[in-house]
C-alpha cells in the first residue's frame, strides 16, 4: 500500500529501514519515541490531500507534525506528515494580513515582517511552525495587546479527513473558521493560514538579571507592576539553573539566577517608567533593556532551538500572592537543590482576559501562568526531573486553576480549554471533516 502513496505524491516519503530514518522520525522533542509507519515531506498542498485521501482509502491515521515541538505519543501505525517545503510567506502591509504555509516558522515569519512596523502573535520560540503555534492558541509576548493567536486566523487553505482541499473562511464556512480559532489541529491539516496583523511600530524590550539570592524580591516585584501595567507591556518571571557546559557563556555557567523578560509595544521612557520598581531591586548583574526589531522576538527568551530531551509542566494560576511566592520559593529557590532548568511565570491580562473574537476558546481570566522545564541529556533522568516538576507544581497549587493553555497541556493532561457546549459544538464539526476519525492531533477533541 506504501507504493500506491509513493505514485501519487512527488515529495519524499521515507519508511522504516531507509537510511536516516531515525533522525526522519524523530519530533523535536526527543522524549517522546516516534514510531511512525511512514513519514511523508509533503511537496505541496497537493501532496498532503493526495496522502489524506490515500489514508482514508487505507484506513491509516495522518499526524501533521511540521517540527515536533508539540509531539505526544508514539504515532504507531501513523504517517506523519511533515509541512517544512510549504514555505510561502505573503505580506500585505497595506492590509495589515499576512498569507502563510504550514511550515513557516515562527522565526522565517517574525523575520518577514522586519522593517513593516507589523507584528504577528509570536510565542517564545523561534522554532515551531507559526501554524501549529497559532492553532493551538498561540499565546504571544503580544497576547496582553491583541488577545491570543488563533484570534487572528482570517482564513485557510485546509485538507479535511477526506482529502479535500478546500478554502475555509467567514463566507466557505464559518463553523471551521470558529473552530480553527482555538480548537487545535485536529479538526482539519492546514495547508495555508492567512492571519491578521498588527501594529508594531516601536519595540523595547529585554533581560534583568539578578542572582539567585534575589529571586524572592524579584518575583514580587514582578507581581506588583504586572498588577498595574498597560496591556502594552508583557513580562515574564524566571528562575534559571544554567548547566556546567562549555557552550554557557562564563558568568552564567554552573550558576543559579533570576530573570524578567519584557516587551513593551512603546517607547524606552515609558517602558523605564514600568521597570522602575523591579530596577530597584538591588544586584542587577545584566539589564540589557532596548530597541527590539520584530524579527529579534522570537529570540528574547533565549530558548532552545535544537530538539532535546525536555520535561514540562504548566498550569495558570489564580493569584501570585505572599504565600504563594513564599511556598514557590521554598522549593525552587536559592536554598534549594531544585534541578530544574527554568521555572517561568508568564504575565497575562489583557485581551487575553477578555472573550476570544469570534473563537471556540473563552476567555483566560487567571493572571498568571507558571511553566517549569528540565533539559535532560536522555531519558534517563526523566523520572527525578518529573517529580521536580511536581513538586514545583504542588508547591503552587493554592494558587493553581488547575488548567492551562492549549499550547502547554502536557499528553494525557486534561484539556479544560473548551466549555463543555464549545467541545461538543467541535466534536459536531470534527464529525463532518474528519467523518472517519483518519486525522489526530496532539490534543484530541476526544
Ligand atoms: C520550547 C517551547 C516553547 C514554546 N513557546 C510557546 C509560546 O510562547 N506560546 C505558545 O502558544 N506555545 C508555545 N509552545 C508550544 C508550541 O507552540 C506548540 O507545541 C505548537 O503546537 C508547536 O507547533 P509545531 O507545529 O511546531 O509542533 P508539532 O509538534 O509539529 O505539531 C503540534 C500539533 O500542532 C498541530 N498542527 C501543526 N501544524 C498543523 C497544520 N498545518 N494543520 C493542522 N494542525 C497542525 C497538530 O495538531 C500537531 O499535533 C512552546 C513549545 C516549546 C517546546
Amino acid at each position: 500500500m506504501i507504493a500506491t502513496l509513493r505514485s501519487r505524491i512527488n515529495g519524499h516519503l521515507s519508511i522504516p529501514g531507509d537510511a536516516g530514518w531515525d533522525l526522519v522520525r524523530a519530533p523535536w522533542l526527543l522524549m517522546v519515541e516516534q514510531q511512525p509507519l511512514a513519514v511523508l515531506d509533503a511537496a505541496d498542498a497537493d501532496d498532503v490531500a493526495a496522502a489524506v485521501a490515500w489514508a482514508d482509502e487505507a484506513g491509516v491515521q495522518v499526524l501533521v507534525q511540521p517540527t515536533g515541538h508539540g509531539a505526544h505519543d508514539a504515532a504507531e501505525g501513523a504517517l506523519i506528515v511533515r509541512t517544512g517545503r510549504l514555505d510561502d510567506i505573503s505580506v500585505d502591509v497595506e492590509a495589515a494580513t499576512v498569507r502563510i504555509g504550514a511550515g513557516v516558522s515562527a522565526g522565517a515569519l517574525a523575520a518577514a515582517l522586519a522593517g513593516t512596523g507589523l507584528t504577528f502573535l509570536v510565542g517564545s520560540n523561534p522554532h515551531p511552525s507559526a501554524t501549529g503555534l497559532t492553532l493551538g492558541g498561540g499565546l504571544s509576548w503580544f497576547g496582553r495587546a491583541f488577545g491570543l493567536g488563533c484570534d487572528s486566523i482570517l482564513a485557510a487553505d485546509v485538507v479535511d479527513g477526506t482529502g479535500w482541499l478546500r478554502r475555509v473562511d467567514g463566507n466557505t464556512d464559518p463553523e471551521l473558521l470558529w473552530a480553527l480559532r482555538g480548537g487545535g489541529g485536529d479538526l482539519a491539516i492546514v495547508v495555508a493560514l492567512e492571519l491578521a496583523l498588527h501594529p508594531a511600530p516601536t519595540i523595547h524590550g529585554g533581560q534583568l538579571l539578578w542572582p539567585a539570592e534575589a529571586m524572592a524580591d524579584v518575583l514580587r516585584a514582578f507581581r506588583d507592576i504586572s498588577a498595574a501595567a498597560p496591556d502594552t507591556f508583557t513580562a515574564w518571571w524566571h528562575a534559571l539553573n544554567f548547566p556546567p557546559l562549555p557552550e554557557i557563556p562564563e558568568p552564567l555557567r554552573g550558576g543559579r539566577f533570576t530573570a524578567v523578560v519584557v516587551t513593551h509595544l512603546g517607547g524606552a521612557a515609558e517602558l523605564d517608567e514600568l521597570l522602575a520598581p523591579l530596577r530597584a531591586v538591588p544586584g542587577t548583574v545584566m539589564d540589557a533593556v532596548g530597541p527590539v526589531p520584530v524579527e529579534r522576538v522570537p529570540e528574547l527568551a533565549g530558548e532552545p532551538t535544537e530538539p532535546g530531551y525536555f520535561v514540562m509542566r504548566s498550569t495558570l494560576l489564580n493569584h501570585l500572592d505572599d504565600a504563594t511566592v513564599d511556598s514557590l520559593i521554598s522549593v525552587i529557590g536559592p536554598e534549594t537543590q531544585c534541578p530544574l532548568g527554568v521555572v517561568q511565570i508568564r504575565q497575562l491580562g489583557g485581551a487575553l482576559a477578555r472573550a476570544g473574537a469570534g473563537g471556540c476558546h473563552g476567555p483566560i481570566a487567571e493572571p498568571f501562568v507558571i511553566n517549569g522545564v528540565a533539559q535532560l541529556p536522555g531519558p534517563e533522568l526523566a523520572p527525578m526531573m518529573h517529580g521536580a516538576l511536581a513538586e514545583m507544581i504542588g508547591s503552587v497549587a493554592g494558587a493553581s486553576a488547575g488548567r492551562t493553555v492549549m499550547n502547554f497541556i502536557e499528553h494525557g493532561q486534561a484539556a479544560q480549554w473548551w466549555d463543555q457546549a464549545s467541545l461538543e459544538r467541535l466534536r459536531a464539526v470534527k464529525a463532518t471533516t474528519d467523518p472517519r476519525g483518519i486525522l489526530r492531533s496532539n490534543r484530541a477533541l476526544g
